[in-house]
């Protein structure tokens, strides 16, 4: 497969740095860029669109999968759910092949085991809150979590930051078009300069 041109966009970041808000703002700006629909056994939320989201499967489908080898990757990411999410080799493959960028939104060890399994192929930004007290201040006011469960993902924060530093990229989201010029100046680099160059 020496054809290949397109790129994994790998994005990750502790829970609350608003990484969907800054994916959605870059994904408008570049429509060219695709989505990448993970499988989950988590329950579907009611602003959810069956493939559009994700691929919402029973836990005995995702072990199927896993045995088929139809995952690139997996994790539990909130053990306490025992929630599967995985990422699907034929999304990642037929978008590489059609050299099609993909923005794969993924946990932060999900991420890593993308990126070393694509080396070549791979952007990794990691998304962060500007500080602890701005992402307990994000999370108190989104309203989704008890304060046990925001407890719990603050501690997380600084083994997070330490896994962050195997990212490519970092970007600090403290103000959502400061993050995605940011973004927009990876993408420039790392794609656009590179294909007008070839
Ligand atoms: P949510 O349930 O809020 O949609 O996502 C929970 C977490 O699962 C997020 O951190 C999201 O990035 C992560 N996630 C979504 N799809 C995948 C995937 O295919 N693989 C892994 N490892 N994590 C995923």
């Amino acid at each position: 497969m020496t054809s290949r041109s397109g790129k994994l966009i790998i994005v990750a970041g502790p829970s609350g740095t608003g990484k969907g808000t800054v994916e959605n703002a870059v994904m408008e700006k570049f429509p060219e860029i695709q989505f990448s629909v993970s499988v989950t056994t988590r329950p579907q939320r009611s602003y959810e669109v069956e493939g559009q989201h994700y691929f919402f499967i029973s836990k005995a489908e995702f072990l199927e999968r896993i045995e088929r080898n139809e995952l690139v990757e997996w994790q539990e990411v909130y053990s306490k759910n025992g929630h599967f999410y995985g990422t699907l080799r034929s999304y990642v493959d037929s978008a590489l092949e059609q050299g099609q960028q993909l923005l794969i939104d993924i946990d932060i060890k999900g991420g890593i085991n993308l990126k070393k399994a694509f080396p070549d192929n791979s952007i990794s930004i990691f998304i962060e809150p500007p500080s602890v007290e701005a992402l307990e201040e994000r999370l108190i006011n989104r309203n989704t979590d008890s304060p046990e469960q925001i407890r719990i993902r603050l501690d997380r924060m600084p083994e997070e930051m330490q896994l962050g530093k195997q990212f490519d990229y970092t970007i600090v989201n403290s103000e959502l078009n400061e993050a995605v010029s940011a973004f927009t100046e990876i993408l420039e680099k790392e794609i656009y300069q590179q294909q007008r160059s070839i």
